[in-house]
């Protein structure tokens, strides 16, 4: 009897028919409605789960007794209860790496817009204001030459630090749990206290996973901190920022700009003051989102599945206890 998986995200022809062969798949609809018969007798049957911002609660996990196996296809898993996984004994992956160098475009991308001001001078031009030369009000800032301050220096935060030590001859400093000494001699990286990084750095850029101890990590206390000249780039998780007080500081100038691909409630909601202020870039969470990484993400959680589900390790397990 092929064992089942629920498909909760988008996989192609190729990936379906891949899993098919050896499961039985069933695709259902998010947020799952667990009071439908259809969602109950799937749940209940399912060893596996497959899809991306999964919502994952004890109600459903109560409701799926034969899980093995929870794929996600994200890097990030602040959303789902480990421990209560570890627990049962289901294994949890994730897709790290082939998102890394992307996820790092993305904000490379966010240092740029945000210092040369390009979404705001582009929207400018099309609406028809370039009319003469322009004047220092509307000149940018440079990145080449800059300090670069990693907040968490892990795949995508080093990564991060490449381009810009490498493609933009910046000085890096990075806050992390743990010291990096080989990034130390190739990049010339320097290891700081968060404070000391925020008082230094010219782009301060976010690559932490949201935790108990990262949410919050730079409210109003650490935007005093940084330089009135500084930028904020968050491509790690909306919540590790107190979204208030960075609205707050960026309409004191208190920091000069902000580049975000995530926020505390996304989609960001459409009265959020972040969204009239011209020194904000805000992306709708668009870090891996290419045709070529999203496609090697699901691969990776297919890849995963099925391996975890055929008896041998998964290549990107989260939690390792549940494979002793
Ligand atoms: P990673 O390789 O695990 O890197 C995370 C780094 O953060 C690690 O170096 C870790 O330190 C450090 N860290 C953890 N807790 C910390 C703390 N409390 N204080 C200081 N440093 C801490 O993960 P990654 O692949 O780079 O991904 C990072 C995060 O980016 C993900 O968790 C996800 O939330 C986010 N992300 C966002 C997007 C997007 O679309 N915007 C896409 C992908 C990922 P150690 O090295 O000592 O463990």
């Amino acid at each position: 009897m092929k064992k089942n998986v629920i498909v909760m995200g988008q996989l192609s022809t190729a990936q379906w028919s891949e899993l098919e062969q050896h499961f039985q798949l069933v695709e259902l609809a998010k947020p799952l409605d667990l009071t439908q018969p259809e969602v109950r007798t799937a749940l209940d049957e399912a060893h596996a789960l497959i899809g991306s911002g999964l919502p994952i609660t004890t109600e459903l996990l109560d409701a799926a007794p034969k899980l093995e196996v929870i794929a996600t296809i994200s890097v990030g898993y602040d959303n789902i209860p480990v421990d209560e996984l570890t627990r049962r004994g289901i294994m949890l992956c994730n897709t790290p790496d082939v998102l890394t160098e992307t996820t790092a475009d993305t904000g490379f991308a966010l240092v740029m817009a945000t210092a040369r001001r390009v979404v705001e001078l582009a929207e400018w031009v099309k609406a028809g204001h370039w009319q003469a030369s322009l004047g220092p009000d509307m000149f940018g800032s440079d990145v080449n030459g800059k300090t670069l301050g990693m907040v968490g220096f892990g795949r995508i935060g080093q990564a991060v630090a490449r381009r810009g030590a490498l493609g933009f001859g910046m000085k890096v400093l990075y806050s992390n749990a743990s010291p990096k000494p080989e990034l130390e001699k190739e990049l010339g990286a320097e290891r700081r206290e968060l404070n000391e990084l925020l008082a230094e750095a010219d782009f301060v850029c976010l690559t932490v996973p949201l935790t108990a101890e990262t949410e919050k990590l730079i409210g109003a206390e650490q935007l005093a901190q940084m330089k009135t000249s500084a930028i904020l780039i968050n491509i790690a998780r909306g919540k590790v920022v107190d979204e208030n007080a960075l609205i707050d500081a960026l309409e004191k100038g208190v920091i000069k700009a902000a580049g975000l691909d995530v926020f505390k409630q996304e989609p960001l909601s459409v009265s959020s003051p972040l969204l009239t202020m011209p020194n904000v870039v805000a992306l709708p969470h668009i870090g891996s989102a290419t045709h070529e990484t999203r496609q090697a993400m699901a691969q990776r959680a297919v890849d995963n599945v099925r391996l975890a589900l055929q008896g041998e390790r998964p290549i990107s397990l989260v939690n390792e206890e549940t494979w002793t």
